[in-house]
């Protein structure tokens, strides 16, 4: 047998080749269908391309292209040819390139034409030995040279355990590391995902996330591909045409921005949302005030999960009721819900104590779908695993006694006031339930008496004003001294990176001298 991930997703193609597999319109606007043989054809030809550069196996394949179809086929072939796909954010620039490859020695770079110039230089600099270019129209040299390649191709041989792919993390609290994920870290967590949001024969999928990410790249692309369903795919996240689509769509995914704005689009409703069977959100907290207003205006109740880079899906709400825990099939507002079927999840206190329901601490994990370690990281690596195994989340929360799982913050954002821990998603929690308040932050800054203090960052709803003063009053009548934020302050909006994560290493920076 052949343990590499593309055998499986190649498996699960329709028997009838023809049908559409993804459903787009082209970058100039037209209508643009792609079969299943289609997807089988082009990545069949991309990696016979790869296959005629000699590279050794498991070489890097460093992509940083626009959204599309063929750049889906890229993954694919990348996959099918034996090699490691490593997705890079459009948004990065040289010195983030830069970066990336010398830390990864990819054998083949892909770049979008327009970067060609300054991403070659960087790459031949590094020793990568190609360099091909993938606009989102079709254009450039890698779909030039493919189409010279024949069009069916065997995979290579892969096992379990070899690396399918390197994928960065946001950098949302420092530079970010190169989780290294295996054939079978990926399948494993894809097969289990597909049974557990039951996905179903007739499903179709709205596509509308980056594909540079664990969240667009594999949640989305597996499930939709492991159920041979349709994708509607969006290259840039349209609001109004995503609810049009919704009358052909069964499943969407997105981070909670993308809810946002569609929340604030009046076609938003429950005629519009009627043939959609399940929204999923994930990657940054949904406010709980997102989740409420979702459920009023299309009566769906959006199922929240939590995942990482590292892991990809651990913890997630129910779709129905799950046996494993009574048959409890809420899902709840503020949750991350329960551990996934197979995914081990403890929380342990500073000491490294196990905790009980509700009491907070560190969440470590542990399963089929953990990663090996950081590429180039071995140090790094040895420190974030524990000495029996459990992979250190970095993320703080508590678990309850019917088993939900809440994140509470980040271990890095965590802030420790006069020696108490104050967790920031508490506070925030009280701060956006105040009447004018869209959302908030609070960020922990050094101070001369109590070693930190909180600070809190907020954003008014459109159209409100609000008062610093009054929301530091407020909150002092409901919460102990020790969590009031010292200083508060109203701006027009927080720091966000394209997943949509408040940057709060940013805010850090900018308030750090308040009390100095
Ligand atoms: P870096 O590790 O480089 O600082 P990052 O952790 O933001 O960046 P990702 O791997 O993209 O990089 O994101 C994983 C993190 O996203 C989790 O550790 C968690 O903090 C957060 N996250 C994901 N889903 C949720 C969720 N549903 N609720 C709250 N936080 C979430
Ligand atoms: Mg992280």
């Amino acid at each position: 047998t052949n343990d590499n991930l593309f055998c499986a997703l190649r498996a699960a193609f329709p028997e009838d080749l023809d049908a559409i597999a993804v459903e787009t319109t082209s970058a100039s606007g037209e209508p643009l269908n792609y079969s299943w043989r289609d997807l089988d054809r082009m990545s069949a030809r991309i990696a016979n391309l790869l296959d005629s550069l000699n590279i050794p196996s498991g070489s890097r394949v460093a992509v940083q292209v626009e959204k599309s179809v063929e750049a889906m086929a890229l993954y694919l072939a990348t996959l099918r040819a034996g090699h490691v796909f490593l997705p890079l954010n459009t948004a990065y620039q040289s010195a983030e390139i830069e970066y990336f490859v010398t830390n990864a020695e990819p054998a083949v770079v892909v770049c979008s034409p327009a970067n060609f110039g300054w991403v070659s230089k960087i790459a031949f600099q590094c020793g990568t030995q190609s360099v091909f270019t993938l606009g989102d129209d079709r254009s450039g040299t890698l779909l030039e040279r493919a189409v010279h390649c024949a069009d069916a191709h065997t995979p290579a041989q892969k096992s379990a355990d070899d690396m399918a792919a390197i994928l960065y993390t946001s950098g949302t609290t420092g530079r970010s590391k190169g989780a290294m994920l295996s054939h079978g870290n990926l399948l494993s967590n894809a097969v289990m995902l597909k049974d557990y949001w039951g996905w179903k024969k007739g499903d179709v999928l709205i596509h509308a996330l980056p594909i540079f990410h664990v969240h667009g790249l594999f949640v989305a692309i597996h499930a939709a591909l492991l159920n041979g369903s349709k994708m509607i795919w969006f290259a840039k996240f349209e609001p109004k045409a995503v609810i049009a689509a919704m009358a052909r769509a069964t499943v969407f995914m997105g981070v909670p921005t993308l809810y946002v704005r569609l929340l604030a689009e009046p076609g938003l409703t429950k005629e519009a949302t009627r043939h959609m069977r399940l929204f999923i959100s994930g990657s940054a907290p949904l406010l709980i005030e997102t989740f409420r207003d979702w459920q009023t205006r299309t009566g769906h109740t959006i199922l929240e999960r939590y995942g990482m880079s590292e892991t990809i899906m651990l913890v997630s709400n129910p779709y129905q009721a799950d046996a494993r825990h009574g048959g409890q099939d809420e899902r709840r507002g503020g949750t991350v819900g329960f551990p996934l079927p197979g995914v081990g999840v403890r929380v342990q206190g500073d000491d490294g104590q196990a905790l009980g329901a509700d009491e907070i601490g560190h969440i470590q994990v542990q399963g089929p779908n953990v990663f090996s370690g950081y590429w180039r990281m071995p140090e790094k690596t040895a420190q974030e695993f524990t000495a029996d195994g459990w992979f250190k989340t970095g993320d703080v929360g508590k678990i309850d006694a019917r088993g939900y799982v809440t994140i509470v913050g980040r271990s890095k954002d965590l802030i420790i006031s006069g020696g108490y821990n104050v967790y920031p998603a508490e506070i925030e929690g009280f701060i956006n339930e105040l009447p004018g308040v869209a959302e908030s932050a609070l960020v922990g800054v050094p101070h001369p008496d109590f070693g930190e203090v909180g600070v809190a960052v907020v954003i008014a709803k459109a159209g409100q004003q609000l008062d610093a003063e009054a929301i530091i009053a407020t909150l002092k009548k409901q919460l102990a001294n020790f969590k009031i934020p010292k200083r508060c302050f109203v701006v027009a909006e927080l720091p966000r990176n394209t997943m949509g994560k408040v940057q709060k290493n940013l805010l850090r920076d900018q308030y750090q001298g308040l009390f100095k």
